[in-house]
């Protein structure tokens, strides 16, 4: 009879023993001598390996042979209660089939430790590695809190296009998405690419963002938020920027700024308890991982809190609220800025803040996250809403410790005739954002929304250093790898 299969997740946390089971999976580590083999066995399921005793005298040895890190296995044998210290239970085999070998000469993932740059070469290999098989499971366990969250609030999930006709966001950084032929494009008489002969008979792109169709959305149903791949051509090599990453946008109708505000605290919030409350072991796994990398690093630089310390300091602080215009003003007087320890000097109001700036911010005065408001009008995008000084408009960005920027966001500009006038300001076309502008013209409300960028989110609350290493296949400038 075909016994089935269990996986390890459930057979670790089983509480009777003396059973046969059966477990597929692939060798982590073989340890042993001519009388004993002991195989760690990991099948994605948990962190945590089953160890496998393997008795020569009942696995032949030909077939111990083949058992090498990274060859699959289908074992089946008696689960009994461990002598070993490091396990609770342990799988006496019975029989072993080798589903897959891996030649030892030439499987690129041994035990040791691999540097991530490495790891990024071979990232088709790496999901096998116990680092980002933790990233990958907490990666789908916040996923799933995201759509769980807003479902309990009655939100709808909205999908908003990938591939966009309009070019008011991200002029500029957007990817072209065309079919035309690269070295024969069908060309206007003025020797310009004739866009019309193309696929949608228009120039498109990718999109940056799908806030704009979110809000159409939002105008009908009431509260909506998407949760899709966004794409910029920002050639920014920094340790927190992708030209694909995921983001989360809630729109909604009703809310101003304090309202929008009040949810994004809110959300994430949530999100790092669910992964406290369901991430434990993967969790433990990566804070052990990073207490490691701290140590090589000198005594001022590693943090003082662990990562789940770092966790639940941002479930249980209100996060701090400025605006933009205090902001400056402790920047300016602050030890760095004197001292010209920042690469940007500030220089007086109305300078956008790097994330220098944010993390001073953070870190160093307010040590929690913080939550700015009201930026000049001049360093944020058109549809965010004119504040009654004329200067400065409804923005929000919260700011995390070790990242900056994680959230942005705005109440939007509800009113058709300063709308109309600041897109005139800025160079934007009317005429391709007459769609947009019908929800100003036809029952037009005050509404609010912002973005939360997925991937910066997995650097937080995995403590990896890296936006590269928090995504499957990262695309940066020159990497499409895979
Ligand atoms: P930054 O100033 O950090 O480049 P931004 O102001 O361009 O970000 P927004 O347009 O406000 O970002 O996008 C909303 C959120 O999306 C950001 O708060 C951030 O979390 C995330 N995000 C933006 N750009 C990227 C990127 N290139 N890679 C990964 N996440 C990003
Ligand atoms: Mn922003």
């Amino acid at each position: 009879m075909k016994m089935r299969r269990t996986k390890i997740s459930a057979l670790l946390k089983s509480t009777s023993t003396g059973m046969d089971v059966h477990v597929k999976g692939w060798v982590r580590t073989k340890r042993g001598n001519k009388h004993v083999n002991f195989i760690a066995l990991n099948d994605g399921s948990t962190i945590n390996n089953i160890q496998v005793v393997a008795d020569p005298n009942t696995i032949p040895e030909n077939v111990l042979k083949l058992v090498t890190t990274g060859a699959s296995l289908a074992v089946t044998g008696q689960l009994v209660e461990s002598q070993g210290s490091g396990q609770a239970v342990e799988i006496h085999a019975k029989t072993i089939d080798v589903l897959g070998a891996a030649d030892p000469e030439k499987y690129p993932l041994q035990p040791k430790k691999h540097s991530f740059e490495f790891l990024r070469e071979i990232a088709h290999l790496r999901p096998r590695t116990n680092t980002f098989s933790a990233i990958l499971r907490m990666r789908h366990a916040m996923s799933f809190a995201v759509h769980q969250f807003f479902n309990n609030k009655g939100f709808n999930y909205m999908h908003t296009p990938i591939i966009t006709g309009s070019d008011a966001e991200g002029a500029g950084e957007m990817f072209r998405v065309t079919t035309l032929d690269a070295k024969n494009p069908p060309l206007k008489e003025d020797g310009s690419v004739d866009f019309s002969e193309d696929f949608f008979g228009k120039e498109t792109n990718l999109t940056v963002s799908g806030q704009l169709e979110g809000e159409l959305g939002a105008l009908a149903l009431g509260e909506i938020y998407t949760f899709g791949p966004t794409f910029r051509a920002e050639n920014s090599n920094t340790t927190r920027h992708l030209a694909e990453f995921w983001m989360i946008e809630p729109e909604m109708a009703f809310y101003d700024l304090e309202d929008n505000m009040d949810l994004a605290e809110e959300f994430l919030k949530y999100l790092v308890q669910y992964a406290l409350d369901h991430c434990a072991d993967d969790l433990a796994f990566l804070e052990k991982r990073l207490l490691d990398e701290e140590k090589n690093k000198p005594a001022n630089e590693r943090s003082a809190m662990s990562l789940t310390d770092k966790l639940r300091f941002v479930v249980e602080n209100k996060f701090e609220r400025v605006s933009y215009t205090e902001a400056i003003d402790i920047l300016r007087n602050s030890n760095p800025n004197k001292k010209k320890k920042f690469q940007y000097p500030i220089e007086g109001w109305g300078t956008d803040l790097q994330s220098e700036h944010e993390r001073y911010l953070v870190e160093k005065h307010f040590q929690k996250p913080v939550i700015l408001s009201d930026y000049p009008k001049e360093i944020k995008a058109f549809y965010m809403r004119m504040n009654d000084d004329n200067k400065t408009v409804a923005a929000m960005d919260i700011l995390f410790p070790g990242i900056g920027e994680i959230v942005g966001g705005s109440q939007r500009e509800e009113r058709l005739d300063i709308l109309s006038a600041r897109m005139t300001e800025m160079g934007i076309p009317h005429e391709e954002m007459d769609w947009y502008l019908d929800t100003r013209r036809f029952g037009t409300v005050p509404h609010s929304g912002f973005g939360l960028g997925f991937e910066r989110l997995m650097i937080f609350v995995t403590g990896m250093g890296n936006i590269r290493d928090v995504i499957p296949f990262p695309r940066t400038p020159g990497n499409a790898e895979f």
